[in-house]
């Protein structure tokens, strides 16, 4: 019978032998965290639809990619719509807001999350239905500094799973009078050209004329490249505040490219926006692996002060990708230190003496498969074992084992009690 049970489009199981390098990239991501003292925070994968479907936000994100559902009326509680979360950082600060985190912390507050998100797109090569987002946000603080201490943080972590070709691309957005400016300015321009744009633009063209140039059919129109340019309607605020954060940037060694068409797909930032990028041509679309900026009107959206914060996220998966095309060796998990097999009556003293070993720290495993012992040693060459420890009827009865590395010839008889100590003395 085939089997009809498939894991759905875009999503994909992580079996046990590629845990070790998922195992080994979360260590990574925590370790460096607390390294910045940014501290974890753990939302629901889901929410409210409206945490995510701000009123007037035009991503795609929200228009097209969300995984929303209604909820039956039981429980005497009314239908409700909820949505599996597409991003982090919503929850992350609809928990701020909603804990008071501002009144309660010094600010700014460094929080960050590593978990999975969900995206209804079409999937391809690094993009994914259900994927994987470790992202930060530092809250509650406007300064420059602060900027390029997020990024600072994101590009230790891109080195620490060892991925050197990449570079931080970075532009503002502006304030909002620099954005409403430029607004009309791009509204103006692009208004004889609407037939020359895509049917999503012309949605982009009413409700954000700034998502225009982020489109990804249009991205190359030489209507759209040759659009007036931000730069050019910051208002002198936020030049200077973008001057600063590249001179922090600097200060710290950071490589960074100015790229005024950076805009980010979403709709709620302002100021500071970046991107770390690999550099590698084979990385084609799945080159952005990390996305971010600062946002000044996110935090009392949900209840909270008028308060700016800063954050980015990652998409672990392509993260993961890019280190190993990068020929980056993560640590497996723990080997096997112990394979424990027997021969005849041995009742449950195998199953003890691993038991013994566990408990004194070492990792151990049991075979319970009645079969010769040639076949029982090849069991432990398959799995690595580093010690092979033989029990038989006799040993059993007179408390001892066998203990054995595999290729060596030889192999010793030591107390039970005796057998951590001895396999301590020969590590
Ligand atoms: P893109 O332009 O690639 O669609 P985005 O702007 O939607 O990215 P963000 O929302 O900023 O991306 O998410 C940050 C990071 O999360 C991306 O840089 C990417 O590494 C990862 N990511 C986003 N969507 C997906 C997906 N569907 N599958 C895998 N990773 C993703
Ligand atoms: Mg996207």
């Amino acid at each position: 019978m085939s089997n009809t049970f498939q894991t759905p489009r875009g999503t994909y199981d992580i079996l046990p032998d590629e845990m070790g390098k998922w195992h080994d990239a979360e260590r990574i991501m925590r370790e460096v965290s607390d390294l910045y003292r940014y501290q974890e925070i753990r939302t629901p994968y889901f929410e409210l639809t409206k945490v995510f479907d701000r009123e007037g936000d035009s991503s795609d994100m929200v228009n097209k990619e969300m995984y929303s559902f209604r909820t039956k009326e039981q429980y005497g509680e009314q239908s409700e719509s909820y949505t599996l979360r597409p991003e982090g950082t919503a929850g992350t600060i609809r928990a701020f807001d909603q804990h008071k985190m501002y009144a309660t912390n010094e600010l700014p507050v460094r929080l960050y999350y590593l978990g999975p998100m969900f995206r209804h797109e079409r999937p391809q090569k690094g993009r994914q239905r259900q994927f994987t987002q470790y992202g930060v946000e530092a809250l509650g603080i406007k300064s420059p500094q602060l900027d390029a201490e997020v990024i600072a943080l994101g590009v230790d972590i891109i080195k620490a799973v060892g991925i050197k070709s990449v570079k931080v691309a970075i532009n503002t957005l502006g304030d909002d009078d620099s954005r409403a400016a430029y607004r009309q300015a791009l509204k103006d321009y692009f208004a004889p050209h609407i037939d020359e744009l895509c049917e999503d633009c012309h949605r982009r063209y009413e409700q954000n004329p700034l998502r225009i140039l982020d489109c990804k059919v249009d991205g190359d129109n030489p209507v759209v490249l040759n659009a007036p340019k931000l730069s050019d309607y910051l208002t002198p605020e936020s030049k200077a505040y973008f001057d600063e954060v590249l001179k922090s940037l600097e200060s710290l060694g950071i490589d960074y490219e100015v790229d005024d068409r950076l805009v980010r797909g979403l709709d709620y930032y302002t100021d500071t926006v970046f991107e770390i990028i690999s550099v590698r041509p084979e990385s084609g679309k799945a080159a952005t692996v990390c996305g971010g900026g600062r946002y000044d009107h996110f935090i009392d959206y949900y209840g909270g002060p008028e308060l700016s914060g800063i954050g980015f996220a990652f998409g672990v998966e392509r993260l993961l990708t890019l280190a190993v095309e990068e020929g980056h060796v993560f640590n497996e998990d723990r080997p096997l230190d112990a394979y424990i097999i027997s021969l005849g009556e041995t009742g449950s003293i195998p199953l003890q003496v691993a038991q013994e070993l566990r408990h004194a720290g070492l990792t151990a495993e049991v075979n319970f498969v009645p079969r010769s012992l040639k076949s029982q040693f090849k069991s432990s060459d398959r799995k690595g074992a580093k010690y092979v420890v033989i029990i038989g009827e006799t040993e059993a009865a007179e408390g001892k084992v066998n203990l054995k590395r595999p290729g060596e010839k030889e192999q010793i008889t030591v107390d039970r009690k005796d057998l951590v100590r001895t396999i301590e003395g020969m590590e």
